[in-house]
């Protein structure tokens, strides 16, 4: 691996410079040509490694438990947001055994705003998985890892290198552009994701795989970050084809990405007169499965909102039809693969009235229990006053 590495490096060498920011005349071309040392990345670690709650104090192993959990969280969620929620599992579920035990309505409730809900779902069968296949003990192996619910890849590799010392080499984002960025790799993501892992693995060391994971994580967070990034204070400066031909910023290279169609639907909040808001609970598969929402229409390429209200929920047991009155601005949301409007209908019914079948009653005030999604938070604001919405 070696070898190719360093064979691919001399390719880069004997690329043409171009742009602004080329290194000074001194920095010569011998130096420019040698690898990138993962000792250098190390040391550049050991001094300005990042304080996080899941990171074991240096020199100190991590807790699996703690690291497997982060990670999860960590998918497709920035560490600023996973903080408070790593610390209320935690305090709530203190070992993976605790987890297993908990009913799942419980685990969704306490994941309610961290998105990508299937990552609660196949958190808790991971720990049930962990509990029963594996005595409560997370698997030390990629290989072992990758066969539980909700562990690909990625966080295979993450858990093994940063748990257990394992020499694997995790690829995220972050890792991904720190690599095509220090071999200026020409091809676009996704095809060149392949060439990455090679390459990732080439540098990977054999004695301390977890900090150089977690330093490779750093360094793409806090350095060699998508705008502007400050090669000047990199430990790799020396060794990075990117830098050297002055147009970091735009590795890795990308091919166009076409967002999904838009799509429009209605949302109904429905308040009963004693406090209460109508709900219902999301099938438990497919997109936010499982989870809690006000009544909702399809939504679809060809919603039309003069026909919404045909969708609204119904009452038989009322004697007067359901006044619906909506709000003058849409809801706004971008999931995934497309992104979606929602107009917001309201009405108020009087107290006792018999919720339509597959939906319930909540008081507002315990709204806060519920296992709702930032969308639904978002539309049940839009139509509530604040101080009727918490
Ligand atoms: Fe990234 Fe700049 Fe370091 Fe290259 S020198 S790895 S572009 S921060």
């Amino acid at each position: 691996m070696r070898v190719t590495l360093a064979a691919r490096i001399k390719i880069k060498k004997s690329a043409p410079a171009r742009g602004a920011g080329k290194p000074d005349g001194h920095r010569s071309a011998a130096r420019l040509a040698g690898e990138p040392r993962p000792a250098d990345l190390l040391a550049w670690y050991d001094r300005h490694r990042r304080i996080l709650p899941w990171r074991a104090p240096a020199g100190r192993r991590a807790d699996p438990y703690h690291v497997w959990l982060s990670e999860i969280m960590l998918q497709q969620t920035t560490v600023k947001a996973v903080g408070p929620y790593y610390a209320k599992f935690l305090a709530r579920w203190p070992d993976i055994a605790a987890l297993a035990a908990a009913p799942l309505d419980d685990v969704l409730k306490a994941w309610a705003g961290l998105g990508y809900y299937a990552r609660a779902r196949n958190l808790h069968a991971c720990a049930r998985a962990v509990v029963e296949r594996h005595g409560g003990k997370i698997p030390r192996t990629e290989a072992g890892l990758r066969e539980l619910p909700g562990i690909g890849p990625y966080t295979a590799a993450a858990i093994a290198a940063i748990a257990f010392d394992a020499p694997a080499s995790p690829v995220d984002g972050n890792i991904e552009r720190v690599i095509a960025r220090l071999f200026a790799l020409e091809q676009p993501l996704p095809a060149v994701k392949p060439e990455i892992a090679k390459l990732a693995r080439a540098l990977t060391p054999a004695q301390r795989a977890g900090d150089f994971a977690q330093a490779m994580m750093d360094l793409g967070a806090t350095i060699c970050t998508p705008k502007r990034p400050a090669c000047a204070l990199c430990p790799w400066r020396e060794n990075c084809a990117a830098f050297r031909r002055g147009d970091a910023e735009t590795f890795p290279r990308r091919v166009a990405k076409r967002e999904g169609d838009l799509r429009r639907g209605a949302a109904f909040v429905v308040c009963s007169a004693d406090g209460h808001i109508l709900l219902r609970t999301r099938p438990a598969r497919g997109l936010l499965g499982g989870m809690t929402e006000v009544p909702t229409t399809q939504w679809s390429k060809d919603f039309v909102v003069s026909e919404a209200v045909q969708g609204a929920p119904h009452f038989p047991s009322l004697r007067k039809p359901v006044v619906w009155r909506k709000t003058a601005s849409v809801v706004r949301h971008v999931f995934t693969h497309f992104p979606l409007e929602l107009n917001v209908f309201m009405s108020e019914v009087p107290a006792g009235a018999a919720a339509p079948k597959g939906m319930r009653w909540i008081k507002i005030s315990e709204l806060d229990g519920e296992a709702l999604p930032s969308l639904m938070r978002k539309v049940i604001a839009h139509a509530l006053p604040a101080n009727r919405s918490r």
